[in-house]
């Protein structure tokens, strides 16, 4: 199966000069779907991962069926204000100026094995800061898995020492 396929290219979204990947088609076709879940559940499963965590919004459409079909537990990390219990927050760098992302501070256990999903690993920003946030709370990331890398913004260089899987490059 060729997962490009299953991607829709969106030039000039959300703004001028970007063209983004759209991982939507691939939500639509079950046979697909079932691929790249267990694709990124053998990555898991070698981690010995006993969690999940991924990013609103776009790695939830894979972290919860990965984490189901491991038969560990899921953990939403979300922007400001969305959760509704205590929270642990960690701050990261953007192009312009500086976003934060959240997770329940009792997600995640003292000394859990964490595997981190997301749609797409772009500057690596994202990943870097949840891997801050899951050390905080004295736990290891085990892993890092993104449905799809571009290549050319070297993200994985930002967390070299953690294993990295992605199904599908683009430069
Ligand atoms: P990074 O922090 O620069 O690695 O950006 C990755 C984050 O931005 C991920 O959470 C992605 O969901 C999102 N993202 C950036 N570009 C795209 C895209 O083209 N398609 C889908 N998501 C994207």
């Amino acid at each position: 199966m060729d997962l490009k396929q299953y991607i829709a290219d969106i030039k000039d979204f959300p703004k001028s000069g970007i063209i983004f990947r759209d991982v939507t088609p691939i939500l639509d076709d079950p046979a697909c779907m079932m691929q790249v879940v267990e694709s990124l559940s053998r990555f898991v499963m070698e981690s010995k991962a006993t969690k999940i965590i991924a990013p609103e919004a776009r790695g939830f459409f894979f972290g919860i069926p990965v984490a189901m079909n491991c038969k560990i537990g899921f953990a939403p990390v979300r922007k400001p204000g969305k959760l509704p219990r205590k929270t642990i927050s960690q701050s990261y760098q953007l192009e312009y100026g500086e976003d934060s992302l959240e997770i329940h501070e009792d997600a995640i256990l003292p000394g859990e094995k964490v595997v981190i999903i997301d749609d797409l690993l772009a500057t690596g920003g994202t990943v870097e800061a949840m891997i801050q946030m899951v050390e905080r709370m004295q736990a290891s990331v085990v892993g890092v898995a993104c449905v799809i890398e571009l290549d050319d913004l070297k993200g994985r260089d930002r967390f070299h020492e953690i294993p990295f899987f992605s199904l599908v490059h683009y430069q």
